[in-house]
């Protein structure tokens, strides 16, 4: 597994995409790229490029109350909202500063907000920015979890996305599957990686990889 391709973001060369070919299995699907960002979200210089990139695709929005971070974003997220306040972008939080968080999974695996957490989402313009969408399962419920607790979502980040949009919501990536033309994701039961006797070589979520 340590043996990465290295891509970088042709409009800045600190932003790397990693990735490894296998055999993955994600919480939504089968996949035969593990794409690995752990150090876009953990080296400062990684993830002060990610965010800032991330944020030059942001630039034409009115206002951005809440950065919702999943998959450890928190970093990137930090960096992404100075670079969109520096660029002028408005929050109409009463503090005129972003909100940057993430939310909590209960034990069923579905999000909420804590009482002391949900004035960042309630009747605020949201941002979702996630490290890498596939299936889009994990996007999915954080739309479904600010609409529940009635934030207005104005947008999605990723640094690697497969879909263009979700819930007719555009996703915009610094990575593609422009970039890595064969990544093929599949359902657990329809996997033609599994079908062909081909062993899985790790399992993975937002944290990282475990090898078998
Ligand atoms: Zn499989």
């Amino acid at each position: 597994m340590q043996n990465y391709v290295k891509m970088e973001y042709p409009r800045n060369k600190d932003v790397i995409m990693r990735y490894t070919p296998g055999h993955f299995i994600t919480p939504h699907s089968h996949v035969n790229y593990y794409i690995d960002f752990c150090d876009t979200k953990a080296r400062m210089k990684e993830a002060r490029a990610a965010g800032e990139s991330l944020a030059e695709l942001f630039l034409a929005s009115d206002i951005i109350d809440t950065i919702l971070c999943l998959n450890g974003m928190e970093v990137v997220g930090s960096y992404m909202a100075n670079k969109l306040t520096e660029a002028g972008i408005l929050s109409k939080n009463s503090h005129k500063t972003m909100y940057i968080t993430s939310p909590e999974y209960n034990v069923n695996d579905q999000i909420m907000f804590r009482d002391n957490n949900k004035h960042m989402i309630k009747n605020k313009k949201v941002l979702i920015l996630i490290d890498s969408a596939t299936t889009g399962g994990t996007l999915k419920s954080a739309l479904d979890s600010v609409k529940f607790y009635m934030g207005d979502i104005v947008g999605i980040a990723a640094v690697f996305s497969v879909a263009t949009q979700i819930e007719s919501i555009p996703i915009r990536a610094l990575f593609t599957t422009r970039d890595l033309p064969d990544y093929a994701s599949y359902s657990q039961d329809s996997c033609t990686l599994c079908k062909s006797g081909i062993p899985v070589d790790a399992i993975c979520n937002g944290f990282g990889y475990s090898t078998i």
